[in-house]
Protein backbone atom coordinates (compact mmCIF):
# COMPACT_ATOMS: atom_id res chain seq x y z
CA UNK A 1 0.00 0.00 0.00
CA UNK A 2 0.66 3.71 -0.27
CA UNK A 3 -0.22 6.90 -1.79
CA UNK A 4 0.60 6.86 -5.60
CA UNK A 5 1.48 9.96 -7.46
CA UNK A 6 0.10 10.32 -10.91
CA UNK A 7 1.29 7.36 -13.21
CA UNK A 8 3.34 9.08 -16.25
CA UNK A 9 2.28 5.98 -18.07
CA UNK A 10 -1.34 6.01 -20.08
CA UNK A 11 -3.77 2.84 -18.40
CA UNK A 12 -3.69 -0.32 -19.85
CA UNK A 13 -6.41 -0.66 -21.92
CA UNK A 14 -8.20 -4.52 -21.58
CA UNK A 15 -11.04 -5.76 -23.20
CA UNK A 16 -10.92 -8.94 -22.68
CA UNK A 17 -12.05 -10.97 -19.81
CA UNK A 18 -9.20 -13.42 -19.55
CA UNK A 19 -6.67 -10.80 -19.80
CA UNK A 20 -7.68 -8.65 -16.84
CA UNK A 21 -8.47 -11.46 -15.12
CA UNK A 22 -4.59 -12.80 -15.50
CA UNK A 23 -3.22 -9.53 -15.04
CA UNK A 24 -5.12 -8.80 -11.58
CA UNK A 25 -4.50 -12.47 -10.62
CA UNK A 26 -0.73 -11.77 -11.24
CA UNK A 27 -0.61 -9.07 -8.99
CA UNK A 28 -2.11 -10.72 -5.68
CA UNK A 29 0.70 -13.15 -6.33
CA UNK A 30 3.13 -10.94 -6.35
CA UNK A 31 1.39 -9.69 -3.32
CA UNK A 32 -0.39 -6.81 -4.45
CA UNK A 33 -3.40 -5.22 -3.25
CA UNK A 34 -5.88 -5.06 -6.36
CA UNK A 35 -8.76 -2.31 -6.44
CA UNK A 36 -11.80 -2.05 -8.61
CA UNK A 37 -13.78 1.07 -9.65
CA UNK A 38 -16.48 -0.24 -11.89
CA UNK A 39 -18.50 2.28 -13.91
CA UNK A 40 -20.34 3.15 -17.21
CA UNK A 41 -18.24 5.64 -18.42
CA UNK A 42 -18.75 9.18 -19.47
CA UNK A 43 -16.63 9.93 -16.39
CA UNK A 44 -16.70 13.30 -13.84
CA UNK A 45 -14.68 14.03 -10.75
CA UNK A 46 -16.85 11.60 -8.63
CA UNK A 47 -15.52 8.94 -10.59
CA UNK A 48 -12.19 10.22 -10.29
CA UNK A 49 -12.59 10.72 -5.99
CA UNK A 50 -13.15 7.12 -6.21
CA UNK A 51 -10.46 6.20 -8.25
CA UNK A 52 -7.84 8.50 -6.10
CA UNK A 53 -9.20 6.51 -2.72
CA UNK A 54 -8.80 3.36 -4.46
CA UNK A 55 -5.32 4.18 -5.22
CA UNK A 56 -4.36 5.45 -1.54
CA UNK A 57 -5.66 2.33 -0.74
CA UNK A 58 -4.53 -0.40 -3.09
CA UNK A 59 -1.54 -1.10 -5.27
CA UNK A 60 -2.92 -1.40 -8.43
CA UNK A 61 -5.94 0.23 -9.48
CA UNK A 62 -8.54 -1.30 -12.12
CA UNK A 63 -11.60 0.70 -13.61
CA UNK A 64 -13.77 -0.80 -15.98
CA UNK A 65 -16.07 1.06 -18.04
CA UNK A 66 -19.01 -0.50 -19.47
CA UNK A 67 -22.56 1.00 -19.96
CA UNK A 68 -24.47 -2.80 -18.87
CA UNK A 69 -27.73 -2.82 -20.90
CA UNK A 70 -29.54 -5.03 -18.48
CA UNK A 71 -29.91 -2.36 -15.63
CA UNK A 72 -32.00 0.08 -18.06
CA UNK A 73 -35.60 -0.45 -18.62
CA UNK A 74 -37.45 -0.53 -21.79
CA UNK A 75 -38.26 3.14 -21.12
CA UNK A 76 -35.18 4.36 -20.48
CA UNK A 77 -31.84 6.23 -22.14
CA UNK A 78 -29.55 3.50 -22.78
CA UNK A 79 -29.36 4.61 -26.31
CA UNK A 80 -28.64 7.85 -25.44
CA UNK A 81 -26.76 7.53 -22.60
CA UNK A 82 -23.29 9.05 -23.04
CA UNK A 83 -20.83 6.83 -24.59
CA UNK A 84 -17.00 8.77 -25.16
CA UNK A 85 -14.53 6.00 -24.81
CA UNK A 86 -11.51 7.95 -26.19
CA UNK A 87 -12.20 11.02 -23.75
CA UNK A 88 -12.42 8.71 -20.68
CA UNK A 89 -9.16 7.40 -21.49
CA UNK A 90 -7.66 10.74 -21.85
CA UNK A 91 -9.42 11.96 -18.50
CA UNK A 92 -7.89 8.87 -16.51
CA UNK A 93 -4.38 9.78 -17.97
CA UNK A 94 -3.33 11.98 -15.43
CA UNK A 95 -4.87 9.61 -12.35
CA UNK A 96 -3.14 6.73 -10.89
CA UNK A 97 -4.96 4.32 -12.55
CA UNK A 98 -2.61 1.18 -13.79
CA UNK A 99 -5.86 -1.04 -15.79
CA UNK A 100 -9.03 0.14 -17.60
CA UNK A 101 -11.17 -2.74 -18.58
CA UNK A 102 -13.16 -1.92 -21.38
CA UNK A 103 -16.02 -4.95 -22.54
CA UNK A 104 -17.41 -4.43 -25.47
CA UNK A 105 -21.46 -6.28 -24.95
CA UNK A 106 -20.43 -9.59 -26.49
CA UNK A 107 -17.44 -10.13 -24.37
CA UNK A 108 -19.73 -9.57 -21.59
CA UNK A 109 -22.90 -11.42 -22.95
CA UNK A 110 -21.70 -13.58 -25.11
CA UNK A 111 -24.54 -15.53 -27.25
CA UNK A 112 -25.89 -17.97 -24.90
CA UNK A 113 -25.64 -15.75 -21.70
CA UNK A 114 -29.26 -16.28 -19.62
CA UNK A 115 -28.10 -16.17 -16.29
CA UNK A 116 -29.27 -13.20 -13.40
CA UNK A 117 -28.85 -12.10 -10.39
CA UNK A 118 -31.77 -11.76 -7.39
CA UNK A 119 -31.13 -8.73 -5.54
CA UNK A 120 -31.16 -8.77 -1.83
CA UNK A 121 -34.35 -7.15 0.19
CA UNK A 122 -32.83 -3.76 0.44
CA UNK A 123 -33.49 -3.81 -3.54
CA UNK A 124 -37.04 -3.30 -2.94
CA UNK A 125 -37.93 -0.12 -2.45
CA UNK A 126 -37.12 3.44 -3.91
CA UNK A 127 -35.12 2.36 -6.71
CA UNK A 128 -36.78 -0.41 -7.14
CA UNK A 129 -40.19 -0.17 -7.39
CA UNK A 130 -39.29 3.22 -9.83
CA UNK A 131 -37.32 1.02 -11.81
CA UNK A 132 -38.33 -2.72 -12.02
CA UNK A 133 -35.35 -5.09 -12.78
CA UNK A 134 -32.73 -2.35 -12.54
CA UNK A 135 -30.91 -4.12 -9.77
CA UNK A 136 -31.37 -7.63 -10.94
CA UNK A 137 -28.76 -5.85 -14.13
CA UNK A 138 -26.84 -4.22 -11.32
CA UNK A 139 -26.07 -7.54 -9.20
CA UNK A 140 -25.50 -9.13 -11.97
CA UNK A 141 -23.13 -6.96 -14.08
CA UNK A 142 -21.64 -6.30 -10.55
CA UNK A 143 -20.81 -10.11 -9.60
CA UNK A 144 -20.02 -10.65 -13.07
CA UNK A 145 -17.42 -8.14 -13.18
CA UNK A 146 -16.40 -9.01 -9.48
CA UNK A 147 -15.23 -12.78 -11.14
CA UNK A 148 -13.22 -10.78 -13.98
CA UNK A 149 -11.91 -8.36 -11.55
CA UNK A 150 -11.38 -10.49 -8.43
CA UNK A 151 -10.14 -7.37 -6.46
CA UNK A 152 -9.40 -7.16 -2.54
CA UNK A 153 -11.67 -3.94 -2.79
CA UNK A 154 -14.08 -2.54 -4.89
CA UNK A 155 -15.41 1.29 -4.45
CA UNK A 156 -18.68 2.47 -4.55
CA UNK A 157 -20.10 5.87 -4.80
CA UNK A 158 -22.97 7.18 -1.95
CA UNK A 159 -24.72 8.53 -4.94
CA UNK A 160 -25.83 5.62 -5.52
CA UNK A 161 -26.74 4.54 -1.79
CA UNK A 162 -29.11 1.96 -2.51
CA UNK A 163 -26.39 0.33 -4.91
CA UNK A 164 -23.85 0.16 -2.67
CA UNK A 165 -26.13 -1.42 0.17
CA UNK A 166 -27.35 -4.11 -2.38
CA UNK A 167 -24.26 -4.76 -3.49
CA UNK A 168 -22.41 -4.83 0.21
CA UNK A 169 -25.35 -7.37 1.57
CA UNK A 170 -24.66 -9.52 -1.94
CA UNK A 171 -21.05 -9.70 -1.06
CA UNK A 172 -21.80 -10.59 2.62
CA UNK A 173 -24.34 -13.28 1.66
CA UNK A 174 -22.49 -14.68 -1.41
CA UNK A 175 -19.05 -14.92 0.61
CA UNK A 176 -17.12 -12.51 -1.99
CA UNK A 177 -13.93 -11.85 -1.42
CA UNK A 178 -13.80 -8.49 -2.10
CA UNK A 179 -14.14 -5.81 0.75
CA UNK A 180 -17.00 -3.28 -0.34
CA UNK A 181 -16.12 0.48 0.05
CA UNK A 182 -18.32 3.53 -0.26
CA UNK A 183 -16.77 7.24 -0.98
CA UNK A 184 -18.62 10.42 -0.36
CA UNK A 185 -20.91 12.43 -3.00
CA UNK A 186 -18.95 14.74 -5.31
CA UNK A 187 -20.69 18.28 -5.88
CA UNK A 188 -20.78 20.69 -8.22
CA UNK A 189 -20.05 23.94 -5.94
CA UNK A 190 -23.41 24.86 -6.13
CA UNK A 191 -24.68 21.26 -4.53
CA UNK A 192 -25.56 19.63 -7.55
CA UNK A 193 -24.55 16.20 -7.51
CA UNK A 194 -21.79 15.05 -10.16
CA UNK A 195 -23.99 12.74 -12.67
CA UNK A 196 -22.76 11.50 -16.43
CA UNK A 197 -26.88 12.03 -16.66
CA UNK A 198 -26.30 16.07 -15.83
CA UNK A 199 -24.95 16.17 -19.72
CA UNK A 200 -28.47 16.10 -20.92
CA UNK A 201 -29.31 18.97 -18.87
CA UNK A 202 -29.68 22.61 -20.18
CA UNK A 203 -28.73 25.49 -18.23
CA UNK A 204 -32.20 25.92 -16.96
CA UNK A 205 -32.56 22.67 -15.85
CA UNK A 206 -29.20 23.02 -14.17
CA UNK A 207 -30.89 25.60 -12.34
CA UNK A 208 -33.48 23.78 -11.46
CA UNK A 209 -31.53 20.42 -10.44
CA UNK A 210 -30.41 22.14 -7.19
CA UNK A 211 -33.56 22.10 -5.80
CA UNK A 212 -32.78 18.56 -5.19
CA UNK A 213 -29.99 18.74 -2.79
CA UNK A 214 -31.40 21.75 -1.07
CA UNK A 215 -34.30 20.00 -0.45
CA UNK A 216 -32.14 17.65 1.48
CA UNK A 217 -30.25 20.19 3.19
CA UNK A 218 -33.20 21.63 4.27
CA UNK A 219 -33.73 18.12 5.36
CA UNK A 220 -30.90 18.40 7.82
CA UNK A 221 -31.61 21.28 9.04
CA UNK A 222 -34.93 20.74 10.25
CA UNK A 223 -33.14 17.81 12.22
CA UNK A 224 -30.55 20.35 13.67
CA UNK A 225 -33.43 22.51 14.08
CA UNK A 226 -35.58 19.28 16.44
CA UNK A 227 -38.08 18.65 14.41
CA UNK A 228 -38.64 14.75 14.17
CA UNK A 229 -41.74 13.99 12.22
CA UNK A 230 -40.96 12.76 8.73
CA UNK A 231 -43.82 13.17 7.19
CA UNK A 232 -43.47 17.47 7.91
CA UNK A 233 -39.97 17.51 6.49
CA UNK A 234 -41.17 15.12 3.51
CA UNK A 235 -43.85 18.16 2.82
CA UNK A 236 -41.36 20.94 3.28
CA UNK A 237 -38.92 18.96 1.10
CA UNK A 238 -41.57 19.01 -1.42
CA UNK A 239 -42.23 22.53 -1.34
CA UNK A 240 -38.66 22.81 -2.01
CA UNK A 241 -38.87 21.03 -4.80
CA UNK A 242 -41.74 22.44 -6.26
CA UNK A 243 -40.32 25.64 -5.58
CA UNK A 244 -37.58 24.74 -7.83
CA UNK A 245 -40.44 23.99 -10.87
CA UNK A 246 -39.64 19.96 -10.19
CA UNK A 247 -43.07 18.32 -10.08
CA UNK A 248 -42.30 14.88 -11.76
CA UNK A 249 -40.62 13.52 -7.83
CA UNK A 250 -40.45 9.61 -7.75
CA UNK A 251 -39.80 9.76 -4.32
CA UNK A 252 -38.99 12.06 -1.26
CA UNK A 253 -37.79 9.49 1.63
CA UNK A 254 -36.25 9.49 5.18
CA UNK A 255 -35.25 5.64 5.49
CA UNK A 256 -33.45 3.75 8.17
CA UNK A 257 -29.61 3.38 6.76
CA UNK A 258 -29.33 -0.10 6.21
CA UNK A 259 -32.69 -1.55 5.72
CA UNK A 260 -34.13 1.59 3.64
CA UNK A 261 -37.28 1.11 5.46
CA UNK A 262 -39.51 4.46 5.88
CA UNK A 263 -38.93 5.86 9.12
CA UNK A 264 -41.98 8.17 10.71
CA UNK A 265 -39.55 9.60 13.07
CA UNK A 266 -35.83 11.03 12.65
CA UNK A 267 -34.66 9.16 16.20
CA UNK A 268 -31.56 7.88 14.95
CA UNK A 269 -29.05 8.56 12.16
CA UNK A 270 -31.08 8.32 8.99
CA UNK A 271 -30.59 8.11 5.03
CA UNK A 272 -32.63 11.36 3.38
CA UNK A 273 -33.21 10.65 -0.35
CA UNK A 274 -35.19 11.95 -3.51
CA UNK A 275 -35.60 10.46 -7.27
CA UNK A 276 -37.39 13.38 -9.59
CA UNK A 277 -37.41 14.18 -13.06
CA UNK A 278 -35.93 17.63 -13.92
CA UNK A 279 -37.18 17.90 -17.61
CA UNK A 280 -36.62 14.39 -19.33
CA UNK A 281 -33.58 13.71 -16.91
CA UNK A 282 -34.08 11.33 -13.64
CA UNK A 283 -31.82 12.62 -10.79
CA UNK A 284 -31.32 10.80 -7.59
CA UNK A 285 -29.65 12.12 -4.46
CA UNK A 286 -29.28 11.47 -1.10
CA UNK A 287 -28.06 12.70 2.63
CA UNK A 288 -27.29 11.41 6.00
CA UNK A 289 -29.07 13.13 8.54
CA UNK A 290 -28.32 12.97 12.22
CA UNK A 291 -30.02 14.18 15.02
CA UNK A 292 -28.65 15.40 18.00
P1 LIG B 1 -21.85 5.18 -12.90
O1 LIG B 1 -20.82 5.37 -13.96
O2 LIG B 1 -22.86 6.29 -12.86
O3 LIG B 1 -22.45 3.80 -12.90
O4 LIG B 1 -21.09 5.30 -11.51
C1 LIG B 1 -19.97 4.52 -11.22
C2 LIG B 1 -19.62 4.69 -9.77
O5 LIG B 1 -19.33 6.07 -9.51
C3 LIG B 1 -20.76 4.31 -8.82
O6 LIG B 1 -20.22 3.64 -7.69
C4 LIG B 1 -21.35 5.65 -8.45
O7 LIG B 1 -22.02 5.66 -7.21
C5 LIG B 1 -20.11 6.52 -8.42
N1 LIG B 1 -20.47 7.93 -8.57
C6 LIG B 1 -21.24 8.46 -9.55
N2 LIG B 1 -21.41 9.79 -9.32
C7 LIG B 1 -20.74 10.08 -8.19
C8 LIG B 1 -20.54 11.28 -7.44
N3 LIG B 1 -21.08 12.44 -7.80
N4 LIG B 1 -19.78 11.21 -6.32
C9 LIG B 1 -19.24 10.03 -5.93
N5 LIG B 1 -19.40 8.87 -6.59
C10 LIG B 1 -20.13 8.89 -7.71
Amino acid sequence: MGTKVASAVPPILLTSRDQVRHQVIKSQREGKRVGVVMTMGALHEGHFSLVRRCAEECDVTVVTIFVNPMQFGANEDLKTYPRQLHQDLDSLQPLPVDLVFAPDHSEMFPDGYSTLVSPPHVAGPLEGQCRPGHFRGVATIVLKLLHVVPADTAYFGQKDYQQYLIIKRMAADLDLATTIRVCPIVRTPAGLALSSRNAYLNPQELASALAIYQSLQQAQQLVREGVRHVAEITARMRETLHAGRIDRIDYVAITDCETLEDLRHVDRRAMALVAAHVGTTRLIDNLLLHPR
